[in-house]
């Protein structure tokens, strides 16, 4: 996996503090965070605004992708460095929800159905939330 600081570097992002952290914890964890998580963890660095537009230019970028899970709640995570691209993701895998934990993790390996849809529409994101039990909890 690339270092925070080049993935910034490479799509002429400014080095910042903050932008190092949150890529350097969205790496680090390996599931996927809500936006009121790193705000908590990063509050003394950036405040909810600033958080979110960072948030969204990576979105943007291919780096990372958004995801709503079973609550509704929009949850951040790193896309896979070979899939994703600027203003294209193929993020197009199964999200665990755990119930035990509440980890949402992405589910690299197992790959959403081709939907195959009618003339004229387009899809533009596709989200396949599904919930269990993880395997951290399993033990
Ligand atoms: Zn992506
Ligand atoms: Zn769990
Ligand atoms: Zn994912």
């Amino acid at each position: 996996m690339k270092k925070a600081p080049q993935i910034l570097d490479e799509l002429g992002f400014r080095k910042t503090e903050i932008r190092i952290k949150v890529l350097e914890h969205l790496q680090k964890v390996e599931k996927a965070v809500s936006q009121p998580e790193l705000e908590k963890k990063f509050n003394n660095l950036a405040d909810r605004v600033t958080l979110y537009r960072i948030l969204s230019a990576f979105e943007e970028k291919g780096i990372i992708h958004k995801i709503m899970d079973v609550h509704g709640v929009a949850r951040y995570a790193m896309c896979n460095e070979k899939h994703c691209t600027e203003h294209e993701h193929h993020d197009e895998h199964v999200h665990f929800n755990c119930t035990e934990c509440g980890d949402v993790v992405c589910l690299d390996t197992v790959k959403v159905p081709i939907i195959k849809l009618p003339k004229d529409f387009s899809l533009s994101r596709l989200n396949l939330n599904i919930e269990g039990t993880c395997d951290n909890c399993q033990k």
